[in-house]
């Protein structure tokens, strides 16, 4: 159904209010006006903003930030979400296996973090499996930015409402 994609990032922001506070974490969001509404698995693209999200928590510092950003791309037909933080990131050498199952940066890192490896290779085929693609980028000791597109389906003409 149509999903204001603005309501949507706040109310992901909202689930973690909590954590956010606890941990000193400050959260912007950003949605460019074009982006409105679009046609979406909502249910689905929450739990892929959920696991981008808890981790960028998980893996951020007391008093870190987190960046959400919308925006539309090639001509309106993709919508891309990221998801950007200023965390503890991600050594080179681990980037390419990132997404596989139960993959996980050395258990040193994440000795205290609860896990299993699972969140980023799940957000990969929810989004996936509606077409998009998923992207990581990160810089050890500066933070992470995921993004992920999703082919928009207009509202489109013909029938009317
Ligand atoms: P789960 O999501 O199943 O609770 P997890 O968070 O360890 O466990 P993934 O979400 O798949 O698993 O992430 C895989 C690994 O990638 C993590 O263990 C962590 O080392 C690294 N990682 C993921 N996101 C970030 C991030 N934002 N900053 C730094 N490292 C990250
Ligand atoms: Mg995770």
């Amino acid at each position: 159904r149509m999903t204001d994609v603005g309501e949507m990032l706040e109310d992901v922001a909202d689930r973690f209010s909590f954590q956010l506070r606890q941990r000193h974490i400050g959260i912007g969001i950003h949605v460019e006006p074009a982006v409105g509404q679009v046609l979406l698995d909502r249910d689905q693209i929450d739990q892929v903003l959920d696991n981008l999200v808890s981790n960028s928590i998980k893996y951020t510092g007391d008093g870190g930030h987190l960046a959400i950003r919308a925006r539309l791309k090639d001509n309106g037909s993709q919508l891309e979400i990221e998801v950007e933080d200023n965390g503890i990131g991600i050594p080179k050498k681990d980037l390419s296996r990132i997404f596989d199952r139960f993959y996980r940066v050395d258990k040193a890192r994440s000795r205290n973090m609860g896990g299993t490896g699972l969140g980023l290779s799940i957000a990969r085929e929810i989004v996936k499996a509606h077409g998009g693609s998923i992207t990581l980028d990160s810089e050890l000791n500066q933070g992470t930015k995921v993004a992920f597109t999703l082919p928009v389906k207009h509202e489109e003409s013909g029938g009317g409402e």
